[in-house]
């Protein structure tokens, strides 16, 4: 490892720890054989060493091998807890010779930490217990209840972690005040008609389904077709879903982003978002014309597989598409299915779920009249008082879905800035942090923890 000195830092220790998590290849995978067990197992020793004040004055559980519960006791047992969740696998790294720096390196240079796990999410995990273990260097000890839940299993559903952990903190009774995940980043120059970094706080996130479109056809031999065959009628109802989207619609979510970028907007954009109710069918149409902007107002089908006969002479029996499928909060996956099946049952196809139990319903819609909220603004205020804090719908999975049912209010936010550049290292090559961005990371949580 080459390291570099940095100047003016809060968080002088921070790098080198979290650049030891870097290093244990804690690999989540579908298939468990495929993972290395001893890395997960190791990282978890590891957070002994690394925290030492917080593994003395916090209860430390594992309610299973791929998660870690520290509870920190408030003074007030009367306030409802807060929960600050992370997740300590990673994606793999399938082609490391496309890195500058290997992937599980944790090399530190010219002010940067390198490899998986330091924009997603590592980074959350080493930011808030280190500012943890600072204040409680200081003596600090929180109002409420605050508890830091770490899955290992998040980029693969999280039912081994988050589950796990939400698990047990309802046997415990839990009914926290709300909830703060790893979501979206500190956007730089995402819209070219505000000047100020936006905080996009998820405060909702749209479900997910796999559907499977099959369309009947009578087999037999290809020599002697007849005039409508199961892929035929299959392209008809892939076609007809294309061409009969979801209506759109404001949500809560939205009209609240826009409510908020209102103010910071420059003309017309000021005009057209303070005044929603002459305006929103002007916007509906403007969201609707690019993809990135539309999956904010519709629920999105994206068709992406295709199945026929697997052989060049034989007529298939049946066909089938699969359908990735994003639910706007206000929907369910059944509302969903519902209405895809109408629209393909006149092409004589039917409409399922892919994978049993892989179907999620939209999360609800967070407010910013809840403390939780404020407290976060207030965080984010001492660490980035140039960024705006807008609320944000969440258009990926997180491992918030398992803590619905012990939650008021949940909040995704990722406190890293963000160029369109960085965010190709999240999932992808050459994933690193500056070190600058890494310390005001923990400022933040040292603010949030501070104020709870
Ligand atoms: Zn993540």
């Amino acid at each position: 490892m080459t390291t570099t000195k940095a100047a003016n830092v809060a968080f002088p220790a921070l790098p080198a720890k979290l650049s030891r998590l870097v290093q244990f290849p804690t690999v989540s995978s579908y298939d468990p054989a495929e993972e290395d067990d001893g890395a997960f197992l190791a990282l978890k020793e590891e957070l002994k060493a690394l925290y030492p004040r917080v593994h003395a004055a916090m209860r430390r559980e594992e309610p299973s091998d791929r998660s870690l519960l520290f509870t920190w006791q408030g003074e007030d047992a009367s306030l409802p807890p807060a929960i600050l969740c992370a997740h300590f696998d990673v994606v793999p790294a399938p082609e490391p010779q496309n890195w500058r720096r290997d992937p599980f390196s944790g090399d530190i240079v010219d002010g940067e930490l390198w490899g998986r796990g330091t924009q997603d999410i590592k980074v959350l995990m080493a930011s808030a217990l280190e500012a943890a273990e600072t204040l409680l260097a200081q003596g600090f000890s929180p109002h409420r209840t605050i508890y830091f839940a770490f899955g290992g299993d998040e980029e693969v559903g999280g039912r081994r972690g988050a589950g796990a952990l939400a698990d047990l903190l309802a046997s415990k009774g839990v009914k926290a005040s709300f909830l703060v995940d790893e979501g979206g980043p500190i956007s730089l120059g995402m819209l070219g008609f505000v000047d100020r970094p936006l905080a996009l706080i998820g405060v909702a996130e749209k479900g997910y389904a796999d559907l499977v479109v099959r369309a009947k056809g009578s087999g037999g031999h290809a020599s002697m077709p007849p005039r409508r065959t199961a892929p035929g009628n299959l392209a008809r109802a892939i076609a007809a879903v294309e061409a009969n989207p979801f209506p759109p619609r404001l949500t809560k979510t939205v009209r609240s982003f826009l409510a908020r970028l209102a103010p910071i907007s420059r003309q017309p954009y000021r005009f057209l978002f303070s005044q929603l109710w002459l305006t929103a069918p002007l916007i509906v149409k403007a969201f609707s014309a690019g993809p990135t902007t539309d999956a904010l107002i519709r629920t999105t089908t994206a068709c992406t597989m295709l199945k026929g006969s697997s052989k060049e002479n034989v007529l298939a029996d049946s066909a089938e598409a699969t359908f990735n499928v994003r639910i706007l909060p206000g929907e369910s996956a059944s509302t969903v299915m519902e209405r895809l099946g109408g629209i393909v049952a006149r092409h004589g196809a039917t409409v399922s779920e892919k994978h049993a139990g892989n179907v999620i319903d939209p999360s609800s819609e967070s407010g910013m009249d809840h403390e939780g909220w404020k407290a976060v603004e207030a965080a984010l205020s001492a660490a980035h008082p140039d960024a705006a804090c807008v609320p944000f719908l969440f258009s990926a999975g997180t491992d918030t879905k398992h803590y619905k049912d012990i939650v008021q209010a949940t909040y995704r936010f990722s406190c890293l800035p963000q160029s369109q550049e960085d965010l190709k290292g999240v999932h992808g090559d050459n994933e690193r942090v500056r070190l600058a961005d890494l310390d005001r990371c923990a400022v933040f949580y040292r603010a949030l923890e501070e104020s709870l």
